[in-house]
């Protein structure tokens, strides 16, 4: 069984109803998409597990080439339409892509020593004419999609994942977060490379509209009035996504269900403004690459009345994953005691591509490590300090820049806020605040002083015009770090 079945059976349930829209535009429906997978898949030359590669800003094809590659049983590659065509090289290179399908900008811009094909292009058409293959029979344990991870605190590695790893993430975003249907639609506001495109299995199962925004990217206004327009909408969205739709001041969209964020932190505060803004339609995930979108999570009804300690969590485990704290040693943490997060379930990934070294130092004895820092409470909500390599060490005591950032963000003058560690003779470290704001530092020292702890406070504030980001929108702290030593 191969996630291709998924658009089998969605053709064969809802056959004629819309598949793909285009803006508020149809595309095509469920039965000729499959037929648009099968004969892509049967213009494809190569033995099972070819990869291929996918380099776009978010555009209908995408959808069909995913399914198409699976069709012919090989491995979808995508590539963040974001990186650098050097990245992107990179990853065509260590992936060991024997084709690139690109949209027109990239294409352009692509030299990778293997056939490189606009997406959309003459080429692209005639393929439509090939004979469609017969949907496959594959073993589940086949390797499905190589998603190549953030590279926030390294190089980009390759996460092996199988149709396996990726129907037991279907089953549990459809078991914990949202029960969409055939008048349901997933509006694609992050990129398709990453979260977004990991979201199209669940939804194509339930016959739910594919939306593709015209603009390829996100555009707030333009999100929001897609979710006017098509029926109960459902987004992933990084939390950056989140404050820029509350940053347009619109009320919640007639059609808005649910908007899931994750990825990378939310403040509480932060989160607290969405809920007032849009409503109770937001369900947190944890996850990563490793394990996609699935390590823990809270649900809408878990925001509804929630505390800050719950709002500021990061949840609870999914169904059907294993999430334990552990000790450097490997032992089990206590309740509140910090450790390594680790989780064990079909959901994680058989290991990086062509890297033993890492994948022995991240799958140990069958569990996954994180390397994210965090502890579970007594009510069994585990809150996510920070990656491990993020913890500033300071005169001995360990101090989580995501407590200190959590406060620095309530007061008025900070729009952003990110806390790292500089080297310091006599402490080790020392907590400095980069600050995107207005604030006063007296002012900032004084807001800290009635909510933390005295020692966790920064030693300086650097104020800066934005937080340097990779093309996920996540926060580069070494650059930061680096900013400091330099
Ligand atoms: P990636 O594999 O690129 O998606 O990055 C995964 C990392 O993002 C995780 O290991 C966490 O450090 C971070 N992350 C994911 N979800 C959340 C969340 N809900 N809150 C805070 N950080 C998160």
């Amino acid at each position: 069984m191969t996630l291709f079945t998924l658009l089998d059976q969605a053709a064969a349930r809802f056959g004629e109803w819309g598949a793909l829209y285009h803006g508020e535009q149809q595309v095509c429906t469920w039965a000729e998409l499959r037929e648009r997978a099968l004969r892509l898949a049967g213009s494809f030359r190569g033995e099972p597990g070819t990869r291929i590669a996918v380099a776009s800003e978010n555009r209908p094809e995408i959808v069909e080439l995913m399914f198409g590659i699976w069709a012919a049983e090989f491995v979808h590659v995508p590539i963040n339409y974001k990186l650098h065509p050097r990245e992107m090289a990179d990853i065509v290179a260590d992936s060991g892509a024997a084709h690139v399908f690109a949209s027109p900008k990239i294409a352009a811009q692509l030299d990778v020593g293997v056939p490189v094909e606009t997406i959309g292009g003459e080429s692209y058409a005639q393929r439509h004419h090939a004979d469609p293959v017969t949907p496959p029979d594959t073993d589940p344990a086949a390797l499905a999609w190589l998603f190549y991870t953030s590279g926030t605190t390294g190089r980009s590695k390759g996460a092996m994942l199988s149709h396996r790893n990726l129907m037991a993430m279907t089953v549990a975003h459809l078991a914990d977060f949202d029960a969409p249907d055939a008048n349901s639609s997933l509006v694609h506001g992050a990129p398709m490379s990453h979260g977004s495109g990991l979201y199209i299995p669940p939804y194509v199962l339930r016959g739910a509209r594919q939306v593709i925004p015209e603009s390829g990217a996100f555009d707030p206004d333009e999100f929001l009035d897609l979710c006017e327009h098509h029926p109960g909408c459902s987004a992933f969205l990084a939390p950056t996504m989140v404050q820029r739709l509350v940053a347009t001041g619109r009320p919640r969209p007639r059609h808005l269900r649910t908007v899931v964020y994750g990825g990378g932190p939310m403040y509480v505060d932060r989160l607290k403004k969405a809920m007032t803004a849009f409503g109770p339609v937001f369900v947190q995930l944890y996850g990563q690459g490793e394990a996609p979108m699935t390590i823990t999570g809270l649900r809408r009804t878990d925001h509804l009345d929630a505390d800050d300690a719950v709002l500021g969590s990061v949840g609870y485990a999914r169904s059907g994953v294993a999430v334990a704290v552990v000790r450097e040693d490997g032992s089990p943490a206590a309740t509140g005691e910090i450790g390594e997060i680790v989780c064990r379930g079909d959901v994680v990934m058989s290991g990086y591509w062509n890297n033993p070294e890492a994948t022995a130092a991240t799958l140990r004895r069958g569990w996954l490590y994180t390397g994210d820092m965090g502890s579970f409470d007594d009510r069994g909500y585990l809150t996510l300090r920070d990656r491990s390599k993020d913890v500033v060490i300071s005169g001995g005591s360990n101090i989580y820049p995501r407590e200190v950032e959590e406060v620095l963000i309530e007061h008025p003058g900070v729009a952003e806020a990110c806390v790292v560690g500089a080297p310091d003779e006599e402490w080790g470290e020392v907590v400095v605040a980069f600050i995107v704001g207005t604030a006063d530092p007296t002012e900032l020292d004084a807001h800290l002083l009635t909510r933390i702890a005295r020692f966790k406070r920064p030693k300086r504030y650097e104020f800066i015009d934005e937080l340097p980001k990779n093309s996920y929108g996540k926060v580069l702290k070494r650059e930061l770090r680096a900013q400091l030593t330099r």
